[in-house]
């Protein structure tokens, strides 16, 4: 800490107040600690991913396990996980990173870069604002390898998509687009593989994307709301407590309850086994008593668990079982947890209404734990190799930039055009 006469970093705010020193000094000086401790997290983050170490039970996405164990905001922490799963790719800017010179803002923007300029940019970076490097890092600014390029699509391709079943009964599509009208149904595809993912799907196909893309255009049309998927039917067999659906297939009781937990339920009456009468659809949680157990918990109540939206009711004594639909007894959470819990690998018990009393357990028994809570530092934390040197701050005149952001082999090309344009120059 130059110029600070005390040696214990935390002390730094009641050093500036009692010594007049340089305060942007003493930034420069914090600002490098900072990027050097974001740069370590990258780095562990980075670790956790190849190790799967972030996984858990109240888990979906490494960005909200780190955003639950750091306490930073999910944005921050998301930042934090890509520049990990792209460190490797930039080990030029990673390096600055490390050293201190850019903070992880910085870094975050320079990475929309393409990995191949990482050396190019990485001067840039540290002379520009987060704000500048935003705008800059477009497609438009790089010129790519030339050889990377798609192939032209030939003149007498048409947009085609054909569906059908096969022969073992399965449902097929195949078809084709032009690249642009393709890119629309890629780029909605990519959204929800990311968005499933996010959701804790981290083995989502594109078949799965397929499927969200189309559930989410239904549920746009009929109701915002995903339970509507659980209207299906559903026989039971007061006898003998067996459950088939309309079809004749036997639901397994794990799925069985998890369709009832927050599903519609609609009486058949039928004598001899022959249905004579329907009675009208309800929902087994009446809409008031979801409205007062949603605002209630805003958000699947699972320890460390970020969704807040798209949640189901569950009932912590099963309706089958006689659990009754008081707010006591229904508790929100999220699709995954709902299955994991019917699955046998959640438990949920307590009353709902009291917001300490539902004890969260994993497959073992074991109590999940409300909160990751930080260690009290035990010393000063690492300096950064190089003091801080802030953006320019200037002006940006986006007409420079990108001019020596060619990829070397095009550039390559381009001496090579020069040079025999000179040589054919001479041979006249
Ligand atoms: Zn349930
Ligand atoms: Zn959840």
């Amino acid at each position: 800490m130059s110029g600070l006469p005390s040696t214990n970093p935390t002390d730094i705010g009641d050093a500036v107040a009692r010594h007049p020193v340089d305060v942007e000094s003493v930034l420069a000086d914090v600002a490098g600690v900072l990027n050097v401790q974001h740069a370590r997290l990258s780095r562990i983050v980075e670790r956790a991913l190849v190790d799967d170490e972030w996984q858990g039970e109240g888990i979906h996405s490494p960005a909200q396990w780190l955003a639950w164990q750091s306490g930073l905001s999910l944005g921050r922490a998301r930042e934090i996980v890509r520049i990990a799963r792209r460190r490797v790719e930039f080990p030029m800017v990673c390096a600055a990173f490390d050293r201190g010179e850019l903070a992880v803002d910085q870094v975050a923007a320079v990475m929309r870069a393409p990995a191949w300029a990482d050396e190019l940019v990485v001067d840039f970076a540290r002379a520009a604002t987060v704000q500048q490097l935003r705008r800059t890092m477009r497609s438009e600014f790089f010129e790519p390898d030339p050889d990377a390029q798609p192939p032209e699509p030939s003149a007498d391709d048409r947009d085609r998509i054909a569906t059908g079943t096969t022969e073992a009964g399965r449902w097929r599509i195949n078809g084709e687009l032009s690249v642009d009208r393709g890119g629309i149904v890629e780029a909605a595809m990519t959204e929800a593989k990311d968005s499933l993912f996010e959701r804790g799907q981290v083995d989502a196909t594109w078949a799965d994307a397929l499927v969200e893309v189309c559930q989410r255009s239904l549920d746009a049309i009929t109701s915002p709301s995903r339970r509507d998927r659980f209207k299906i039917w559903v026989h039971l067999d007061a006898a003998s407590g067996g459950t088939t659906t309309t079809t004749g297939w036997k639901l397994p009781a794990t799925v069985r309850e998890h369709v009832l937990c927050d599903g519609h339920v609609q009486p058949v009456w039928e004598r001899e086994g022959v249905p004579f009468n329907v009675g009208r659809s309800q929902r087994i949680v009446p809409d008031r008593t979801r409205r007062v157990v949603e605002r209630r918990d805003r958000g699947c109540r699972v320890p460390g668990c970020s969704h807040e939206r798209f949640v189901e009711v569950h009932h912590i004594v099963h309706w089958l079982e006689g659990g009754s639909t008081d707010t006591s007894n229904l508790i929100c959470l999220c699709p995954k947890h709902h299955r994991m819990h019917h699955q046998g690998r959640l438990g949920v018990v307590g009353n709902a209404d009291d917001l300490g009393g539902v004890v969260f357990t994993d497959w073992q028994g074991r109590v999940l734990d409300p909160c990751g809570r930080p260690n009290p530092p035990t010393g000063p934390p690492a300096k950064p190799a190089v003091t801080y040197r802030h953006p320019v701050g200037g002006r940006l005149d986006t007409r420079w930039v990108g001019l020596g952001w060619v990829h070397p082999k095009a550039l390559e090309r381009r001496r090579q055009a020069a040079r025999s344009r000179r040589s054919v120059a001479d041979d006249r």
